[in-house]
């Protein structure tokens, strides 16, 4: 089994959070034949305009399915309710139990500093769960791991109270089309709810071939900038030469509370990384 390939778990707080954040490498895993699950922790019944919580839970139920086949990756929406997630005893249950069962060697999640309250609950929660994968009394009836995954924060931007310090980059500039095939899915969000939130609903095209269009450069638009929040760190991995040439990239950094791996369980764990 110590040879066994790579498996890779996100648990992000919205339908979407996942592709979003680290498509990239759920892209590059899935080409090389690992599995991949992906999970929405709350039900993704509170953002939209016009359609109800009721419509929105079986609504985003579906369309993160759909994503993940895009990949051929699980996507589970688990039923925890949007904008009102906490970092409970549920909560940290339910992740340590998902672990211990699928079994993962890298876990990506949020950090606990970012905009979204959702995502900084499961943040904590993954942090409070790392270390109690392995203890055997704790959730006694699903048998506790011997070894506990790598946990990775997924980027962001955000500098209080400290801006993340990737371990790893990867170019995901090959992987802009997959990624943008799994946020279409997400149709009552990518070409309704953000729109609409973002005050640019006019701009999206009726038309199907245009939309992508317009979706692709809508997300270019806003993954770009992680490139240049982190160029210290792009300069420092692939030189000061290559980096302007690399437009979309995905950071990441491993968390301290859980396994630390060395530079060749990292190669491993993220296969195509500078
Ligand atoms: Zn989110």
């Amino acid at each position: 089994m110590a040879n066994a390939e790579p498996r890779l778990l996100i648990l992000g707080a919205h339908p979407d959070d996942a592709e979003y954040h680290a498509g990239g490498l759920a892209t590059i895993y899935r080409m090389l034949g690992r599995d991949v699950k992906m999970v929405s922790v709350t039900d993704g019944g509170a953002g939209h305009h016009e359609r109800s919580p009721a419509e929105l839970r079986i609504l985003r139920r579906e369309e993160a399915a759909a994503a993940g086949r895009v990949i051929g990756a699980t996507y589970e929406t688990w039923d925890f309710p949007d904008a009102a997630l906490q970092s409970s005893l549920d909560v940290r249950y339910r992740i340590i139990r998902e672990i211990r069962q699928f079994k993962p060697d890298l876990v990506l999640t949020h950090r606990t500093s970012d905009y979204h309250p959702d995502h900084r609950a499961v943040g904590q929660s993954v942090q409070d769960a790392s270390y109690l994968v392995k203890v055997p009394h704790v959730l006694p009836d699903v048998a506790a791991l011997q070894k506990d995954p790598v946990v990775a924060y997924m980027p962001d931007l955000f500098t209080k109270p400290v801006r993340m310090q990737p371990d790893v980059i990867i170019d995901v500039s090959d992987c802009m089309d997959k990624i943008v095939e799994m946020l279409a899915c997400h149709q009552s969000q990518v070409f309704q709810w953000l729109p609409h939130a973002e005050g640019i609903l006019d701009t999206v095209p009726a038309d199907a071939v245009d939309r992508m269009i317009w979706l692709r450069s809508w997300f270019s638009r806003h993954i770009r900038p992680r490139a240049d929040h982190f160029r210290i760190e792009l300069v420092a991995a692939c030189g000061s030469e290559t980096d302007q040439s690399i437009e979309f990239i995905e950071a990441f950094e491993i968390s301290e509370y859980a396994y630390r791996p060395d530079a060749d369980m990292l190669s491993r764990l993220f296969p195509v990384h500078h």
